[in-house]
Parts: C-alpha cells; sequence; structure tokens
C-alpha cells in the first residue's frame, strides 16, 4: 500500500489527539459498568417498495394465566406455558405497533398506551425516536381496535396530541360500538374504562375521524380486514405493494406460543368468543394459504414472521433478522 503524505499526516494528528490510555501507563482496568437498560427496540424491513417499521410499546405482565386463558383448566393452560417456554409466574405480553412508509404516506397502526399505562409501557414515543421518526410527520393513522393498550398513545394524558398532523382512520363499525350511549350502558364492567378511553382519545377531534367499512383502501395500499370478534369492529390490514403483501393482523390472536398453537384457547378480552375462534381460523388459514407475512401486536419483538399449520393449530416462524433492506 501506498501510504501517502497526507495519510501519515492524518494517522499522527490522530496519534497526538488521543488520551493516554490507562494500560499504557500500568493502571489497571476497571470491569465495565453494565448498563441496566434495554436497547431501543424497533427492526426496519422492506415490503415491496414500502418500509415497514416494527416498533416496541413494552410489556405487561399477567398476573394470573387462569385469567388469561378463560375456557381451559389451569393444568392445560400450564402445560401450554411450558410448551412455549413462558415461564408459569412471568407470562408477559408485548405491545407492538407497525410503521409503513409508502413512499406517499407514513402510517402507523396503533398507537400503544401513551403515558396512560403502567411503568412497563409507553416507549413508543422513545422508539420512534430512536428510529429516527418525528410523531409530526406521521400523516395517518389506523387502529386495529378501541382497546387500551392500541388507542390510548393517540393522546397524551394531559390532553395533547400525540401526533398532530395525522388524519385518523379506523373501521366504522368500530367506531360506532365504542361511541353507542346503549352498548356502554349494556357493556360488562371491565369495558367500562375503554369506552371512558374512547371519549377521552377521540372525543376532542370526533368529527374528523374517518371511518370506513372493511374491504376500503385506508391509504392507497392498505385495506380493512374484517376481523370481528376480539372487539366488535376489529379490523385487521393487509399492507400490499407491487406483489408483495403483509398482514397486520392485529389482536386476532395474542401470544402466538398460547392462541395460535391453540387456536381454540380463548382470551379473557375476546369480546364475542365464538366469532373470534372462527375468525382466528380464517386469517390464520388465510395467511398460510398465501405465505403472507404477518406483523403480530402481542408477539415476542421484532413481531415479523409467518406461520405454518401444524396439527390443530399454528405455529409462527420468526422472519429471519436481515442487517440491511
Ligand atoms: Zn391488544
Amino acid at each position: 500500500m501506498k501510504f501517502t503524505r497526507r495519510k501519515f499526516m492524518a494517522a499522527a494528528t490522530l496519534a497526538a489527539a488521543a488520551p493516554a490510555l490507562p494500560h499504557a501507563i500500568g493502571v489497571a482496568r476497571a470491569a465495565a459498568p453494565q448498563v441496566g437498560k434495554q436497547a431501543p427496540a424497533f427492526y426496519r424491513f422492506k415490503l415491496g417498495d414500502f418500509e415497514v417499521t416494527t416498533l416496541q410499546d413494552g410489556v405487561a405482565k399477567i398476573p394470573k394465566p387462569e385469567a388469561f386463558v378463560v375456557n381451559k383448566p389451569l393444568e392445560e393452560i400450564n402445560k401450554a406455558l411450558d410448551a412455549a417456554f413462558i415461564p408459569r409466574d412471568n407470562v408477559r405480553i408485548p405491545f407492538t405497533p407497525t410503521l409503513v412508509n409508502t413512499g406517499k404516506n407514513l402510517v402507523l397502526i396503533d398507537t400503544g398506551f401513551g403515558d396512560n399505562g403502567g411503568p412497563t409501557t409507553g416507549q413508543l414515543m422513545t422508539n420512534l425516536a430512536a428510529a429516527g421518526v418525528d410523531p409530526k410527520s406521521i400523516d395517518t393513522i389506523l387502529i386495529t381496535h378501541f382497546h387500551p393498550d392500541h388507542l390510548s398513545g393517540i393522546r397524551a394524558k394531559a390532553g395533547a396530541a400525540n401526533f398532530p398532523n395525522a388524519e385518523i382512520i379506523v373501521a366504522a363499525n368500530e367506531y360506532k360500538f365504542w361511541t353507542d350511549e346503549g352498548e356502554e350502558s349494556r357493556a360488562a364492567a371491565v369495558w367500562k374504562a375503554s369506552f371512558a378511553n374512547t371519549k377521552r382519545t377521540l372525543g376532542p377531534i370526533a368529527k374528523d375521524v374517518k371511518r370506513i367499512d372493511y374491504g376500503k383502501e385506508a391509504v392507497p395500499g392498505i385495506t380493512l380486514i374484517d376481523s370481528r370478534g376480539h372487539s366488535p369492529g376489529h379490523a385487521s390490514y393487509v399492507v400490499a405493494s407491487g406483489n408483495a403483501k403483509l398482514m397486520v393482523i392485529g389482536d386476532v390472536t395474542n401470544l402466538p406460543g398460547l392462541f395460535a398453537r391453540n387456536p381454540d384457547f380463548r382470551l379473557w378480552a375476546d369480546m364475542i368468543p365464538d366469532q373470534a375462534l372462527d375468525t382466528r381460523r380464517k386469517l390464520l388459514d388465510m395467511v398460510v394459504a398465501e405465505k403472507m407475512p404477518i406483523t403480530g401486536y402481542h408477539y415476542p419483538f421484532p413481531a415479523h414472521g409467518y406461520f405454518t399449520k401444524q396439527g390443530a393449530g399454528y405455529e409462527f416462524a420468526p422472519a429471519t433478522w436481515s442487517p440491511t433492506l
């Protein structure tokens, strides 16, 4: 290699600028301090011409598995937890919004808890910043359903919109249910907070919330899919660019190690249980048949992968991590 004068000068300047290292002057090196906190959690991949990013909002611990899966004896739930390597006493549910940049629109699907959840949630804004995304640049928010872990992050507790320039687009059925006083008066006590949270988040902008039907495009390339059952107006989304497709599946299954492997397990929050189980099989059969990748809101990070049919259930196969796009 030719060592030019310019390179030599550059190397000499660096050497002069470097501080004296401890080992160079005979001082013992201290052990490195432990960092003590998690790395930023966002993950990018390409889908045709689109760029997709999944982002972590945090996790919540489930106190009692038998109150989480509500139609099976504890013994059977424990067997399923053991088979999925989920500690019986530490079942944790992750929250994972998906961001899609179509080249024309910057679309956030679900918004996490914002500052309205517990101490182990509300990481979306931090992870958006780490991913280099300004919340003001998001032009569209889509919501799979109005449970607080998906909707709360639209608005901070103090009242400010977290995504001030975004149009909010939701399934007409879901909006109708959660803003209907009759439904609210008939709802089980456990859902009262979700009705109140819908008023808090969407009330101030009700006239601007765009409501559309299943089968319609929210923005070019992102179509609402009827996935009712977990909630009365639940929507999943098919994101399509050219021949490439992705299903943003929402809460059609919660933890795949439990509810995809055992699709007849009923989640406490499945509001219309029989319909939720039918929808689960229908959508999982669809992604299996089309070999369509998915992102799943409550899936292990980065919550991106595929399903195969295994016996009576479905097995989630995480997509291979890619260091390039
Ligand atoms: Zn959820």
